[in-house]
């Protein structure tokens, strides 16, 4: 696992908190991204070598609309650069981690992405990510 790739906000309205960031960073999101498969619109910030994704949920079922009803808003989960995901996945399970996701899946910003169960990991939802490269 190498440096944290970003952090991952829940926020109820991803407009107004794009304006909030914004002020917070003096730059706009670089991207907005909806990935339909997981119920979200994601907006990424760069603020220096930092990354930041914001996640609003799109329907009822969504994991951030879920999380929102139990937690508020907040961080939502860490994620980290790994330089390959099925290597670390199966490294993990067998460290005893509990995986959500049994194989990679296409997340937002060109990443290939698997989740830690958080009751795994001390309550901190943990994200595992690949950048995909273009062969
Ligand atoms: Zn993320």
């Amino acid at each position: 696992m190498r440096k944290i790739e970003h952090i991952g906000i829940a926020v109820k309205d991803l407009k107004a908190s794009n304006q909030l960031f914004e002020k917070l960073f003096g730059n706009p999101p670089y991207k907005e991204e909806e990935v339909a498969s997981e119920g979200v619109k994601t907006s990424f910030f760069m603020n220096g070598p930092n990354k930041i994704e914001l996640l609003e949920a799109t329907n009822d079922n969504s994991p951030i609309a879920k999380f929102l009803e139990k937690k508020g808003e907040g961080i939502h989960h860490i994620a980290f650069d790994v330089e390959d995901i099925e290597a670390e996945m199966i490294r993990l399970q067998a460290e005893g981690f509990i995986l959500i996701n049994n194989v990679p899946k296409k997340g937002a910003d060109n990443k290939l992405v698997a989740f830690l169960h958080p009751k795994s990991t001390n309550g901190v939802l943990i994200e595992l990510c690949q950048e995909i490269k273009e062969k």
